[in-house]
């Protein structure tokens, strides 16, 4: 049973571009204060998410940083009455430090999904014939769309692992596959909490009368949920490490010319804090931001999702052409036949794009590559290996981290009140 994921997204999902999610933000920002807080829990149904900011595929890939929406919310409305909005924007914040600070749980996650056996309780749920109203329809939403509400997404998870039975790691590899905005930490983490295992012995229950009522009557099962939940059972979370901070110093020092890789992970070159301009910008090929099944043989990441990834890509790169004032940009890249390269392995994926990279440095003659910092998750896991590759020994490799990960990150160490409670000073509103 090789092909339980496999059903089709919607064949044209929206863009993903910096100016889509700024055009997003603007429409958005009005509502950020107390019609957000009022309303946000409220899963009104496809098409009409209208209270949230629907942001999480933009913010998931920096074409809009937490920063700038932050501070346009800020311009419009005060701390207080935009509070809630700008918690959430922490909560991102604040999954991706923890991650940062316990790879493992990263590793761990790919590791069980590489391993669960796939059965036919899980083709069932994974196809939406469950015969659970709700379930089944939003399991239809997040294909067509790529999104599901936040209140959703705890229904879902926990009616996954608390009346379907189903292991949380092959849930949050079932939104990997379709989400937009699937992220590393928020995805793999968001599932532990609603499982029990993130704030220990917590599990979250999905009852009838909260889907009633925010859903506003749309769904009510009634008795057909398991609503006595215990938290899944699972190793003691693994202690924070500190998070390897990168200097800046070493460039700005030498002043050498260097390469900028682009990848998805971060999309806003133009902000980032670089020394002086770079001669040459590459992206990375976008089945870096994936993940080879070995045993499977086929991606995590459907079809669709590489191509929204690519088309991310390319406003990143025509970006930072046009703000670094440079010719070209050039596509370490092996998309030009996508459906090709879906047929190698990570590792003959890494070969290829080192020969690539090899040839632009030569050309440019720069022994630097610099590149935004890659947090735990897909991007890292391919650019290690490709840092490592014998071709490329003779590099120096840079990565640019920003001050508001820098700041925030390490903070990540118990639970979110306490990293809640610094946000303040953060934004100067102490
Ligand atoms: C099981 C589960 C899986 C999830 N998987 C992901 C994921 O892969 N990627 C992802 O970005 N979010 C994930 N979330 C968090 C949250 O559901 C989405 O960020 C949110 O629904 C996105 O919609 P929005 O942009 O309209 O959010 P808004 O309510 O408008 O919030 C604004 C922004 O704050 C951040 N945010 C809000 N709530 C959360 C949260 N609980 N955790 C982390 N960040 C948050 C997002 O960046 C979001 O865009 C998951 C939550 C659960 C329960």
């Amino acid at each position: 049973m090789d092909d339980l994921f496999a059903d089709q997204m919607a064949a044209s999902l929206p863009e993903l571009n910096r100016s889509a999610g700024l055009a997003q933000l603007d429409m958005f920002l009005n509502k950020a204060g107390i019609t957000y807080a009022k309303g946000r829990n409220f899963d009104l149904g496809p098409g009409r998410h209208h209270m949230v900011s629907r942001l999480s595929g933009h913010l998931r890939r920096r074409l809009v940083t937490e920063e700038e929406v932050i501070s346009a919310v800020l311009s419009r409305h005060s701390f207080s009455s935009a509070e809630k909005f700008i918690t959430e924007i922490y909560w991102r914040t604040y999954f991706k430090g923890w991650l940062e600070m316990r790879p493992s749980v990263w590793h761990q996650w790919l590791l069980d999904c590489a391993n669960l056996p796939r059965t036919s309780a899980l083709a069932q749920a994974c196809s939406g014939q469950t015969g659970l109203d709700c379930f089944d329809a939003w399991t239809d939403e997040l294909k067509n769309s790529g999104y599901l509400h936040n209140h959703a997404r705890m229904w879902f998870a926990s009616i996954w692992i608390f009346t379907l039975g189903l292991p949380w790691q092959q849930g949050a590899e079932f939104f990997m596959k379709y989400l937009r905005d699937g992220d590393p930490a928020s995805n793999t983490l968001g599932w532990r909490w609603v499982a029990g295992l993130q704030t220990r012995g917590k599990a979250y229950a999905a009852r009838a009368d909260n889907i009633g009522q925010f859903t506003r009557g749309r769904f009510f099962p009634d008795r057909q949920l398991n609503e006595q939940v215990y938290a899944v059972d699972g190793p003691e979370n693994p202690a924070a490490q500190p998070i390897n901070c990168p200097m800046q110093l070493a460039l700005k020092e030498n002043g050498k010319p260097y390469l900028l890789l682009l990848t998805s992970e971060d999309g806003h070159p133009e902000s980032l804090s670089l020394a002086h301009p770079p001669v040459g910008v590459a992206t990375l090929p976008v089945l870096f931001s994936n993940h080879f099944c070995p045993d499977r043989g086929d991606w995590m990441r459907s079809v669709e999702l590489d191509q929204v990834e690519q088309i991310a890509l390319a406003d990143i790169a025509e970006r930072a052409q046009t703000h670094f004032y440079l010719q070209y940009t050039h596509r370490v890249s092996l998309e030009e036949d996508c459906k090709a390269a879906r047929l190698i392995d990570n590792v003959q994926l890494v070969d290829q794009a080192a020969e690539q990279l090899l040839v632009l440095c030569r050309q440019y003659q720069v022994f630097d590559l610099v590149t935004a910092y890659l947090p735990v998750g897909f991007w890292a896991n391919s650019f290690e290996r490709l840092r490592s590759h014998p071709l490329l020994e003779h590099m120096r490799w840079h990565l640019v981290m920003r001050d508001f990960d820098r700041r925030s990150w390490p903070s990540a160490t118990k639970g979110f009140f306490s990293f809640k409670s610094k946000i303040p000073a953060w934004l100067g509103k102490a």
